[in-house]
């Protein structure tokens, strides 16, 4: 967390400050839940579509609103999808899982219980790592990941915020009960705030890479809950954890978990006890609140649903997902850095954008030179993109024209300016950089003979400029190869052109 400016919590009594030192005499300790809806054509248990939106209570049929009579039946691609996201964590999966039932009451939830799964999940253990913003890495472990269904949404009207109020009333629509939900349980190795969204980022970026989840923030297809507690540095037992719910965004979970993890700081520096407890996270207020002391899975009464048969997954399935699966953005992440030597932001400019990364890939493949390929593919070619809002990968420059102009500029054919010009005719037209470069005449002269004429000629036009450097006003020398430049037309060799200047201002 910031530890720039002392937080100081105005709702207690004796504020306690929290300084640097106070906050580094702490250590947080985190484990993140969270719930990602799978991307699949039809629900969970039923043939409704899965799609977000639409009028209320219009994608739903007997099985989803939980009619007498109706059975529910799994669906296959919601299966695969959790494999696939376990095996690219390194999870277990198991041979042997079922289906179970979560008994509690909500208003949205059409049978009163849940089917998800308790004892025996789809996936077991794992490892996510993941990277932060100054380049360090972290890894954090998975206890698992389990498949259950998504509940409808309630909306209370005449609420200001959210929360139900003695004038108001509610409307559920059940358009999203029985929508594919993953959960993701991590074990409690988060230790900041950075940490949790760098964790959340990677789940997020591998989720989008492998197909199965959109995970639109904005839709609520990620949705997070943080288990946050505090001890002091170097001890090794865990303190007693708040659950912060109704987290939506990156922002917010940053927001929410170093709120809490003050107000812990704060609870025991001024002699109380945390409480193990349910905390509702408040955007607009920047604050938790106590919502309920925290349910313990017995509560649940979890028992097999009958109306399901256990799922068996065999070793040929898992070996036919496994040989699907590809780099993961944490591996691309590392090779850009490690391999290639890219800078963080840009490596994660690059991963966040996985149609790009492909392109950028290909390009490298062709150019065999990395950092002056991200160079083009983050600079000037973005900038041309982002101006005709076409994305690279629509372009019509291909990777292999961006890896031979890169070719061309490595072997000072051209100089950038005309790297620039051979760009933006390759962007427009598409082709060849070779043949453009011959087209256009934008060949670098590197020739000395034919430099050195030129050079000779700004010399000769700017006396009183050659005078000011001998005087020993060298800064000039700026404005003598920007001369030379310009007489080529830009097509000289910019430091050849520097160096003969150089030579020639101090030998007479
Ligand atoms: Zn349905």
């Amino acid at each position: 967390m910031s530890t720039t400016n002392p937080v100081i919590l105005s709702s207690s009594k004796d504020d306690v400050v929290l300084t640097p030192e106070l906050l580094a005499k702490y250590e947080p300790v985190i484990g993140i839940e969270c719930h990602v809806e799978l991307k699949t054509v039809s629900k969970m248990f039923c043939g409704c579509p899965n799609a977000f939106g639409g009028e209320p209570n219009t994608k739903v049929c007997p099985v989803c609103l939980a009619l007498p009579g109706a059975l529910p039946v799994p669906n296959a691609a919601a299966i695969e999808h959790m494999i696939r996201a376990g095996l690219a964590f390194g999870a277990t999966i198991p041979p042997h899982s079922k289906f179970d039932r979560k008994n509690y009451f909500y208003p949205d939830m059409p049978k009163n219980y849940q089917i998800s799964q308790y004892d025996m999940p789809l996936t077991v253990g794992g490892v996510v790592r993941y990277w932060l913003d100054d380049g360090r890495r972290g890894e954090c472990r998975l206890t698992r990941i389990h498949l259950e269904e998504d509940t409808g949404k309630s909306t209370h009207v005449g609420s200001t915020d959210g929360r139900l109020a003695a004038s108001t009333s509610s409307l559920v629509d059940f358009n999203r009960a029985g929508v594919p939900l993953m959960e993701c349980v991590s074990e409690p190795d988060i230790r900041s705030a950075d940490e949790a969204v760098a964790y959340l980022e990677t789940l997020a970026r591998t989720f989008r890479e492998l197909g199965v989840s959109d995970v639109k923030m904005e839709e609520g297809s990620l949705r997070c809950d943080a288990n946050v507690s505090i001890r002091l540095r170097g001890a090794t037992e865990y303190g007693t954890k708040a659950e912060i719910k109704n987290m939506n965004s990156f922002r917010s979970v940053r927001r929410a978990i170093e709120s809490e993890i003050a107000r812990q700081i704060q609870v025991v520096e001024s002699g109380g006890r945390v409480i193990q407890e349910t905390r509702g996270w408040d955007e607009a207020a920047g604050t938790t609140h106590s919502q309920r002391s925290k349910e313990q899975a017995h509560d649940y009464r979890y028992f097999p649903d009958p109306d399901l048969v256990p799922i068996d997954v065999s070793a040929d399935d898992v070996a036919r997902v496994r040989a699907t699966l590809v780099e993961t953005p944490y591996e691309r992440y590392v090779r850009y850095v490690d391999t290639y030597g890219i800078d963080t932001k840009r490596a994660t400019q690059l991963v966040d954008d996985h149609v790009l990364a492909a392109w950028f890939d290909a390009a490298v493949a062709a150019s065999n030179n990395a950092l002056a390929t991200v160079a083009f593919v983050l600079g000037d070619l973005a900038r041309l993109a982002n101006e005709s809002g076409t994305h690279v990968a629509q372009g019509k420059v291909t990777p292999a024209a961006l890896a031979e102009l890169v070719g061309l500029t490595q072997s000072n054919a051209i100089n950038s300016k005309g790297a620039k010009q051979v760009l933006e005719t390759l962007w427009t037209d598409g082709g060849s950089a070779q043949a453009i470069v011959e087209r256009e005449g934008l060949a670098q002269v590197s020739d000395r003979g034919a430099v050195e004429a030129i050079v000779d000629e700004v010399l000769a036009a700017n006396p009183k400029v050659v005078d000011d450097y001998r005087a020993g006003k060298t800064n000039v020398l700026g404005f003598l190869t920007g001369a030379v430049m310009k007489a080529s037309r830009g097509k000289a060799n910019p430091a050849l052109a520097q160096d003969l200047l150089k030579e020639k201002l101090s030998s007479a």
